[in-house]
Parts: structure tokens; C-alpha cells; sequence
């Protein structure tokens, strides 16, 4: 028997508007490239991306073709992200920080029909559009008046022109909900990149239950700052939670700065910011530096790469913010984890409570987790066993765009290509990136443990433990350190600071100095370079 509900396709479009006719006054703030702020409402938000709905389909552009963006966070790459996948285009949001030979690789790869982008990014697009031979159409996104008169790129036009013409009236199609909506490629550190291909259902899945109060807990009295950014597997899906919820966006456009996310929490009274841990890095220098504090400001949700607790500390310490440790990857949409307390956590000391904290956290609804040994067998949630971790769920990836790889499930689960452990209240914890795993003497030693004590210390800015060949123990762990600007630091007081704080074989063998670690477009630590950058390395001792 079947029920006798009304079935309603889940569509990126009922988004936008449920925000128009719920939040319309909702504010979306965004900083320009152009410099300045720029106001606006989700009223004025639904309005335009119907526009861009009638001028896509002025251009004739079929359902499932890609629109990409090498775009900033903000109100026009909103507009997009609606006006595309609601029309039932699929939006293909680029990584501006990717090699231009990447960036042409995946464009043809995902057979790009047109590309909106932002001037900052003119000299990218002036050097591969030639070679994009899929894309018919460039936007610049910008008023007319601020085009170039020789851009040197073939037919540009200026986002306000090409939607000025168009009505403001349109109304969504309804079709299948499992259609493709965005899509987004993995960073490819290995081999060439591969994209994870959403759909409309994953989406809307994905986006209410990121906003559940024990996930991101988004509201209409909420401020959002999204610093990840929309090219980033959709700025973990905040743009659509926003929607969802009617609460105000706040967007830094390509003022990623201390001062400038500072300034703009402060003057946009944000209450929920969201970016992995090198961007809070740089925020809390500039506000130590001026003994800053904020006003608004409640709480953070930081992931991307494990975030070190010397960050939670100084958030929840010092600025009263409480940081959300999430984790995920592109092949989940990305929100696989956030570390929220349970009620027997609340009564906890202060140094057992930031035990809990540092894990990534537990599954959220939509999400079921397993740890795995090498044979595949599960391992108990124990938080001492820790193996490859698994993942199934409605927003995860069941196989790459264009089959890329083959099946990447094992028995139905994603192999997630990371190590942790699960303890008995759910709360995963990653010690590795399988590829990241050092081996020493047979056993393992975590490389977040590693960096999170160094980065504790006050002089250190950053820091990568990576595993070196050693004769007698197969790996040892050394760490590459960043100090702070004008901190001094030996090898010797780095290593002696260990002491007692890991077991003696933890401790890294070496440390090495230096003056920047290679950061990947999404502002993870590439270790991969770092490795290829040492590769001459030798012990002290050896
Ligand atoms: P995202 O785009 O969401 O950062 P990627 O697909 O680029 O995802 O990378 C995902 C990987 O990043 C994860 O498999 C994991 O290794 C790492 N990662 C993400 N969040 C965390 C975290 N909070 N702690 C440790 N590692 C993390």
C-alpha cells in the first residue's frame, strides 16, 4: 500500500523560492571585486536568477548542459547557482587557484557549454580560451561599462548586459529530481581530476541536513560568512541552507585577508562563519596583533583539514567562539561529520570536553560511517581501532562523472581514503589520509597528531609531519615548520617541547625549517610537493 502523501520532486529551484516569498527582505552582502559592498535581498537574488534562467534559454542551451564559474562568493555566483540547476542546467563551479592547463583539461573534460567569470580572473581566461573548445559563450560578471574595450576574448559579454534584457518572469521546470544540478572536480593529486556530479535530491538532502541544529544549526537570525568558497564543493552547501533556512549570506569576494574577513564579521554583525583552518589562521594573527575581539560572532565550523586544537582553543578562549569541527570530501557534497557535544559532554572538564572536540565528529543524519582493517572487516567503535573509513548516504557519490575510475564502491560503501577511529558515542576521529600514514616499525604514527602539538607551540604558524624513508624503521615522521613572524625557534626547542606531550616514538625524528608549505588550491597542505621538495633530505643522524 502505498502512502497518501503529494509527491514532490526535490529541485534546487524551490529553493530560491521558498527564500523570495518566506526572506524576501533577507539580505545577501557581498564585497565586490570592484571594491566596494554591494546590498541586495533574496527577492532581488530570485528575480535575477529567473532572468538568468530566460537568458540561458535565450542561448538555446539544453537540459544537463554545463555552465561553469570561475567565480568569488558572491550575489551574482548566488544568482547563478539558482538560475542554472533550477533551469536544469548543471552549474560546474572551476577552481580559479588550479594551473590554467588544468582548468582547460577540465573544461573540455566536462564539455563546458558556456563560462561566467569574474575580472580578476580576465588574465585566465584571455590565456586558455582558445584551447576550451567546448565553450560557446564567455560572461564576464560585471556591469557593461567595466569591460575592457580589447579583452582579446571572442564575444565577451558583461553578465548586467546579457540578463538586463531579460524577464524577470519564469517558471522552474519540474522534472526529476535525481537530474544533475552542479558539479564540482577533486583537487587530483593523483592521476587527472575526476568530478563528483550532484543531483537536485543530493542537494536539497544535503543542505537540510546541513542545517540541522546538531549539524551547522542555520536559522533566519543568523548571519552566514561563508570564506569557503563556492567553487569549493558549493561552499559546503551554505548558499542552499541559507536559502532554506532565510538566513542573511554574507560574502567576502576576493578579500580573503584577515583584516577584510574581520572587518566584514564585525560590520555585517556575523553570527556563523565557515573556512577551513588557513584562512582562521590568518584572521586570528591580525586580531592578536590588534588586540581585537568580536562583537557578534558565535560560532565557526572549520574543516577541509584537520583543525588544530590550539585554533579551538584560541576561538573558545579567548574570543568566545565555538568552533564546529567538520569534516567531509567532494565525494560527499561535502558534510559528512561535525563535532557537536552530547549533554554528557557539557558537564565534562575543560581539557576531557577538548578531547571530544578535536574528533571530526559524528555521522549526521543521511550519513552512516564504518571502519574497516585491511582485510575489510569491520572494527569496533572502541576509539582505540582505527582503519579505512567507509561511507554511505544519499549525497555520496555512487561513480564519477563520465565512469571515470571504474566503481569506487566496495560493497555499496565509499572508500573514503581516510584512517580513523570511531569511539562508542559515534564520534569519528581521522589520524591520516591513507596516502599520509607514517610506518614505523611496524607501527603507525598519525601525522595530525604530530602536527596539531607542533602547531600548539606559540612560535609555530604552521606545520606538515610527513614520513621519511629510514633504514632502520622503515618511515620516521619529520615536521616542516612555518614560524610566526619574528618568533625564534630552534630544532632543538621544538623537539624537547614533545616531550610528554606523545609517546617518546611519536615524537618526530627532525625539524625543518622554512619559509612557506605548498598549499593546494583548496588551502590544504600538499604533501605530495613537500615530499618531491625533500626529496634530498637525509637524518641528522643517518
Ligand atoms: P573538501 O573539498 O571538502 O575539503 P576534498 O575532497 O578536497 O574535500 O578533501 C577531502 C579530504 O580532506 C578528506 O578525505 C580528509 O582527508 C580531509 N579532511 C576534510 N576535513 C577534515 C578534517 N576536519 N580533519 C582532517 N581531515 C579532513
Amino acid at each position: 500500500m502505498l502512502g497518501l502523501m503529494q509527491s514532490q520532486q526535490l529541485l534546487i529551484s524551490s529553493l530560491i523560492d521558498f527564500a523570495e516569498r518566506h526572506h524576501s527582505e533577507g539580505e545577501i552582502v557581498s564585497r565586490r571585486v570592484e571594491g566596494d559592498i554591494h546590498r541586495c535581498t533574496y527577492k532581488d537574488i530570485a528575480k535575477r536568477s529567473r532572468k538568468v534562467a530566460n537568458a540561458l534559454d535565450h542561448m538555446k542551451l539544453g537540459f544537463g548542459d554545463r555552465i561553469a564559474t570561475l567565480a568569488w562568493n558572491g550575489y551574482r555566483h548566488l544568482e547563478l547557482y539558482f538560475g542554472v540547476s533550477g533551469s536544469g542546467r548543471v552549474l560546474h563551479t572551476l577552481n580559479p587557484r588550479l594551473h590554467p592547463d588544468q582548468i582547460v583539461w577540465i573544461a573540455n573534460h566536462s564539455e563546458d557549454q558556456v563560462l561566467c567569470f569574474d575580472m580578476t580572473f580576465l588574465p585566465i581566461i584571455q590565456a586558455v580560451h582558445s584551447r576550451c573548445t567546448t565553450i560557446k559563450h564567455f560572461i564576464a560578471l560585471c556591469d557593461a561599462d567595466k569591460l575592457p574595450a580589447d579583452s582579446g576574448v571572442p564575444g565577451l559579454v558583461s553578465y548586467e548586459a546579457w540578463i538586463a534584457a531579460q524577464s524577470e518572469k519564469y517558471v522552474w521546470p519540474a522534472f526529476d529530481e535525481n537530474s544533475a544540478s552542479s558539479m564540482c572536480y577533486t583537487s587530483g593529486t593523483t592521476g587527472n581530476p575526476k568530478a563528483a556530479l550532484y543531483s537536485h535530491r543530493s542537494t536539497i538532502l544535503h543542505a537540510w541536513a546541513g542545517a540541522l541544529p546538531d549539524a551547522l544549526n542555520m536559522s533566519a537570525r543568523d548571519s552566514v560568512l561563508p570564506v569557503v568558497p563556492m567553487f569549493h564543493v558549493n561552499a559546503w552547501g551554505l548558499p542552499y541552507s541559507a536559502a532554506m533556512t532565510g538566513a542573511k549570506l554574507v560574502f567576502p569576494g576576493p578579500a580573503m585577508d584577515g583584516k577584510s574577513i574581520f572587518e566584514l564579521i564585525e560590520s555585517e554583525k556575523v553570527t556563523f562563519a565557515a573556512g577551513v583552518p588557513t584562512v582562521w589562521q590568518m584572521m586570528l594573527g591580525h586580531m592578536q596583533q590588534g588586540g581585537l575581539k568580536f562583537s557578534t560572532l558565535k560560532r565557526t565550523v572549520i574543516g577541509g583539514s584537520a583543525c588544530p586544537p590550539a585554533m579551538i582553543t584560541a576561538f573558545n578562549d579567548v574570543y568566545g567562539v565555538e568552533v564546529l569541527h567538520a569534516w567531509g570530501m567532494t565525494e560527499m557534497s561535502p558534510l559528512g561529520t561535525v563535532c557537536t557535544l552530547k549533554n554528557k559532554h557539557t558537564t565534562m572538564d575543560a581539557a576531557d570536553q577538548m578531547k571530544v572536540r578535536l574528533k571530526q565528529g559524528r555521522g549526521i543524519y543521511g550519513v552512516d560511517m564504518k571502519i574497516v582493517d585491511e582485510e575489510g572487516k569491520e572494527l569496533p567503535w572502541d576509539g582505540k581501532a582505527y582503519g579505512d573509513l567507509l561511507v554511505k548516504g544519499p549525497w555520496v557519490i555512487k561513480e564519477y562523472f563520465k565512469g571515470e575510475g571504474g566503481s569506487p564502491l566496495v560493497d555499496g560503501w565509499f572508500p573514503t581514503g581516510d584512517v580513523a577511529t570511531i569511539d562508542p558515542d559515534g564520534y569519528m576521529q581521522i589520524t591520516d589520509r591513507s596516502k599520509d600514514v607514517i610506518k614505523s616499525g611496524g607501527e603507525w604514527i598519525s601525522s595530525i597528531d604530530v602536527e596539531n602539538i607542533a602547531m600548539s607551540h606559540p612560535a609555530v604558524a604552521m606545520a606538515a609531519c610527513i614520513g621519511m624513508r629510514h633504514p632502520k624503521w622503515d618511515e620516521r615522521p619529520i615536521v616542516v615548520v612555518v614560524k610566526k613572524p619574528g618568533a625564534e625557534l630552534t630544532r632543538e626547542a621544538l623537539l624537547a617541547f614533545y616531550e610528554g606531550k606523545t609517546a617518546k616514538w611519536q615524537v618526530p625524528d627532525d625539524v625543518v625549517f622554512t619559509d612557506a608549505i605548498p598549499l593546494g588550491g583548496t588551502g590544504k597542505m600538499q604533501k605530495t610537493k613537500l615530499r618531491e621538495l625533500l626529496k634530498d633530505y637525509q637524518f641528522p643522524s643517518a
